[in-house]
């Protein structure tokens, strides 16, 4: 099996076991952005589905599935990049209380760690004891990977 055909089957997988009705667009984007690395706006998930499936889609359209496929936490979106990255946590059936992505600013390779629920509330607590709230499920990391790290101090 092609690396390609693989994603889909893994998409595929990840839909029935999330009960997410299956539809070829959606599966095809789900299966590019677990094939990717990177976080993908969706001008660049647009591109590539038109390049990897040879079929058009517009740009309405891959906003419309990525909302449907972040209800499902199967997708998230990094707000501060205002790009897309595939579920990593998926497996272990969390019920995502939080999660932290490492962003790596050079390359933007991005890695998904969960967070337990307890460290969140933690976080929210010293978060409120400084009169502020908490206004996302999420934290997102400016960081360096270890491969732009190695490139740097060559
Ligand atoms: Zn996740
Ligand atoms: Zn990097």
């Amino acid at each position: 099996m092609s690396k390609e055909s693989e994603t889909v089957a893994v998409a595929k997988k990840e839909f029935l076991a999330h009960g997410v009705p299956i539809t070829s667009k959606r599966v095809n984007l789900f299966s590019i952005l677990l094939a990717s690395q990177k976080a993908l706006s969706a001008y660049e998930l647009a591109d590539l589905y038109h390049e990897v499936f040879a079929a058009p889609i517009p740009a309405i359209t891959v906003y419309r599935v990525l909302e449907f496929l972040q209800d499902k936490d199967l997708v998230h979106k990094l707000d501060t990049a205002n790009k897309f990255v595939a579920c990593s946590q998926f497996d272990c059936k969390h019920t995502h209380p939080a999660s932290q992505f490492l962003i790596c600013n050079q390359c933007l390779k991005v890695k998904e760690l969960g967070m337990s629920g307890a460290k969140f509330e933690e976080l929210k607590q010293t978060i409120n004891q400084a009169g502020f709230h908490l206004d996302t499920q999420q934290l997102e990391m400016n960081c360096i990977c270890t491969d732009c790290h190695v490139g740097m101090t060559n």
